[in-house]
């Protein structure tokens, strides 16, 4: 038997001396030093094979499960859940056919363009769906964004605060999902180019033509542990998904006008149906993005088109209290937490709704709401010897006073 002072590292060959700490396994010893390179090792390595899996991952859902878990945190928007679980499923289905290296049929990247009034959700969807792929995720507002040389910050800074959220990992980062919102600022002014010269917008949808096509980016990578002394990180945008978003306002006056030309002439194709005129979003076509000034190469990169539907009083009600993570179902969860029981009847429910609706406050505007109406409770309960929290319409109705709704319109 070998003495303590010969035991040595059968990894590294350190003698016991050397190390700070030395286990003995049946045949041999492993140094704390060799246990740390260890694990670093594993670490990689099952981050790889995670992320190798995850492309053989998403094959697993189609189209129909994709809505489905969508429909667990987004009310409604019927179509927009089916256009992206399609899209999101060819994008990944195209995904795997670069590795297979199939056949000469190369499937082309399905961005996606959303088009609807702000609060209803846009982001949430992309958000969502990144969610259940499990891959990173960034937004950025078009309205920042500049051609490189102006004040404000290049295109390229999308992939930054991706790489961000990939936590540096240029792999993940490559096979994210980047929304972009209000893309509809950075629309050309007026439908004729050689009329109305507007350098910022059509240069920064230049410049984003590429992202959206797929392109080596030089990234700065901005801090982060991984890549501490490293000025550009490449980043390739072949394989990101791009979900654009905007509210383009006045566009229904577009699709009104060319619905009504329609109308009279020969393609009369939708002239038996009754058009809703509430919601023209709906009859939307990619040329109607190009006469709101959109200019026709960033179209042709962002093939799938859909629209949000404003959300009515029925909705409103549904996301307070039906998506997993619903507002009133966090608040529960708050009060829960200081053993607080907290419900709210269906009346005081309804009262919100109907502020919100009054108040023009849309969704985003139920969460204030409730925030103005809990407040107080969630100042006093944690302290108190209550173990019960009941609201009431008329408990609603005393801590919304008319200044509070007031203030949450100007806020909003
Ligand atoms: P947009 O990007 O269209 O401006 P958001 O996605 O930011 O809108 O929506 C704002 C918030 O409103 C979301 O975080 C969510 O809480 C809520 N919301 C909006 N639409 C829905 C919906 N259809 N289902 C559930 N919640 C919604």
């Amino acid at each position: 038997m070998s003495k303590e002072k010969d035991l040595e590292c059968s990894f590294c060959g350190r003698k016991k001396a050397e190390t700070d700490l030395l286990i003995a396994g049946m045949d041999a010893h492993i140094c704390d030093k060799c246990i740390e390179q260890a694990h670093g090792i594993v670490e990689e390595e099952i981050s790889d094979v995670k992320s190798n899996n995850l492309a053989k991952d998403l094959t697993l859902k189609k189209p129909l499960e994709i809505k489905e878990f969508l429909d667990q945190y987004i009310i409604g928007q019927t179509e927009t859940k089916r256009a992206m679980a399609v899209a999101v499923y060819n994008h990944y289905k195209r995904l795997l056919q670069e590795k297979d290296n199939a056949d000469e049929v190369e499937i082309e990247k399905s961005n996606i363009v959303l088009v609807g009034e702000t609060g209803t959700g846009k982001t949430l969807v992309a958000r969502t769906i990144a969610k259940m792929l499990n891959v990173p995720f960034s937004i950025v507002d078009a309205t920042v964004l500049t051609q490189a040389g102006y004040v404000g910050e290049d295109v390229e800074s999308i992939l930054s605060r991706l790489l961000q959220a990939a936590d540096y990992d240029v792999e993940k980062a490559q096979k994210g999902i980047v929304f972009i919102d209000e893309i509809d600022k950075i629309a050309r002014k007026g439908d004729n180019p050689s009329i109305t010269r507007d350098v910022s917008g059509e240069g920064v949808q230049q410049a984003l033509l590429k992202l959206l096509e797929g392109t080596v980016v030089n990234v700065a990578p901005k801090g982060g542990r991984k890549h501490p002394e490293q000025k550009f990180i490449e980043v390739d945008t072949k394989n990101i998904l791009f979900i654009a978003g905007g509210a383009f306002s006045g566009i229904d006056r577009i699709i009104s006008k060319r619905l009504n030309m329609q109308a009279v002439g020969y393609s009369a194709s939708i002239s038996d149906e009754k058009i809703d005129e509430d919601n023209l979003l709906q009859y939307i076509i990619p040329s109607d993005l190009k006469a709101f000034g959109l200019i026709p190469e960033i179209i042709g990169r962002l093939p799938v088109l859909s629209y949000m539907n404003p959300l009515d009083a029925k909705t409103l009600r549904a996301i307070l209290t039906e998506p997993k993570n619903s507002i009133i179902k966090q608040y529960a969860k708050l009060f829960m937490m200081d053993d607080v029981e907290f419900t709210i009847d269906e009346a005081a429910l309804n009262y919100i709704v109907d502020k919100a609706v009054e108040y023009k406050l849309g969704a985003r505007g139920l969460r204030s709401l409730c925030e103005a109406i809990f407040t107080d409770a969630m100042f006093e309960l944690p302290s108190s010897e209550e173990k019960e929290f009941k609201v009431t319409k008329k408990y609603a109705e005393t801590k919304l006073t008319k200044t509070a709704l007031k203030k949450l319109r100007a806020a909003s």
